[in-house]
């Protein structure tokens, strides 16, 4: 019963749909650099696994009647040119062919190979050039059918044969065609969504920093690391002077702008493998591992530096601010020997900083169990 076959073959499309979107977003979508490129890993992954999608339905071939075999080789071709552009184009259609060879070299493995390489230039050519997705999808459908109803008449001699054949044809790839687009839409919107609220979960959305989230996760990861190779771990707390009143003067708005461009001021000045944070409000964190607490402490003076001399243009371009930061900084094995008190007394330092006047880095001293002494750099 082809109606069976049929079935089977739906199923093993949807599967493979479904494993791939599974496999690409645990692998890949989590990676925060995705890119488009045509080369990329995506685009051959993509390319790949259709041609393997194209082998696998080859196998589970539908019987239409005693001795007339169609499949469904067509949609990957078809998902891959719509999804991955011509070069994973060109290698499922390029594992189809092969395959069809390795069956054997005969009338209808050649007439595979002219199904395959005109499918693929009507999918590439419209899987761009249409605004409606549907409506190109079924232009693509049809115009591919149309190829394979030529072919079929030119090989097939008994008209009757020729007439199930196709009837079954496109009734099958138009039905499968549809339901593979619909899923693979599906899925790739489940994962953008789960991209998003990965990002929401873990970026503070307005300096695009890690949020405090994000700041938990790595400073338990990088204490553990820590701890067990005994190697130094600092953090530098940065919290803007006088924000309250930048607020008050000029407006919520534009002390958000000036928020973004401290941000951008403090990731600029650090290291690409620091962890730069804002853990609320107006406060900001750097996690420096591996660095001795001199080398950090010059980190810590050159934010302040920076911020301190950067002229922030608020009001369109109408009002040039100067703004300062004062920041407090502790390293575990210098001046602090539990890595549990490190965000305290950098906090301390920071505290400390405020009390002397601020726009300045202070260094916290795990000396002193008072807490008295703090040593204010420079
Ligand atoms: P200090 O030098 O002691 O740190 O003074 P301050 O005014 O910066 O300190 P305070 O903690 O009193 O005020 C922090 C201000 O930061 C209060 C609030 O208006 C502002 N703030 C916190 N979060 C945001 C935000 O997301 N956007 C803007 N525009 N302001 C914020
Ligand atoms: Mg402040
Ligand atoms: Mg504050």
């Amino acid at each position: 019963m082809f109606i069976e076959e049929f079935f089977l073959n739906l199923t093993v499309l949807i599967s493979f749909i479904f494993l791939y979107h599974q496999i690409y977003r645990s692998k890949f979508v989590t990676t925060s650099t995705r890119n488009s490129h045509l080369f990329s890993h995506r685009g051959i992954l993509l390319g790949i696994a259709g041609g393997l999608l194209g082998i696998v339905l080859m196998h589970f071939s539908i019987q239409v009647d005693g001795n007339t075999i169609i499949d469904l080789r067509v949609i990957p071709l078809m998902l891959v040119a719509l999804y991955g552009g011509w070069i994973a184009t060109t290698i499922t259609g390029a594992s189809i062919i092969f395959f069809r060879f390795l069956i054997g070299v005969n009338l209808s493995s050649l007439s595979n190979l002219l199904l395959v390489i005109f499918s693929a230039l009507i999918f590439l050519f419209f899987a761009s050039r249409m605004k409606n997705r549907w409506l190109s999808i079924i232009t693509m459908l049809v115009l591919s059918n149309t190829v394979f109803s030529f072919i079929t008449y030119a090989l097939i001699a008994d008209f009757k044969v020729y007439l199930t054949i196709n009837v079954a044809y496109w009734l099958i790839t138009i039905t499968a065609g549809i339901l593979a687009i619909s899923m693979n839409n599906h899925l790739l919107q489940s994962n953008r969504l789960f991209k998003e609220y990965e990002m929401n979960a873990f970026i503070d959305p307005l300096t695009g920093l890690n949020n405090v989230r994000s700041f938990d996760r790595a400073f338990n990861g990088a204490k553990q690391r820590i701890v067990k190779k005994q190697e130094n771990l600092s953090i530098l707390v940065i919290d803007i002077d006088h924000f309250k009143q930048v607020n008050d003067t000029y407006g919520h708005p534009q002390g958000d702008l000036i928020l973004k461009h401290v941000a951008t001021l403090i990731k600029d000045s650090c290291r690409s493998v620091d962890t730069v944070s804002r853990n609320g409000g107006e406060e900001f964190t750097v996690l420096v591992t591996d660095l001795s607490h001199v080398s950090v402490s010059q980190i810590a003076e050159k934010i302040r530096k920076n911020v301190s001399e950067y002229t922030f243009s608020i009001n369109n371009d109408t009002l040039h601010i100067n703004i300062t930061i004062s920041i407090g900084v502790a390293t575990y094995l210098v001046n602090t020997g539990d890595v549990d008190d490190l965000y305290r007394n950098a906090d301390a330092a920071l505290y400390k900083a405020k009390n002397s006047g601020r726009n300045m880095v202070c260094s916290y001293s795990d000396i002193d169990k008072d807490g008295s002494n703090y040593i204010k750099l420079e």
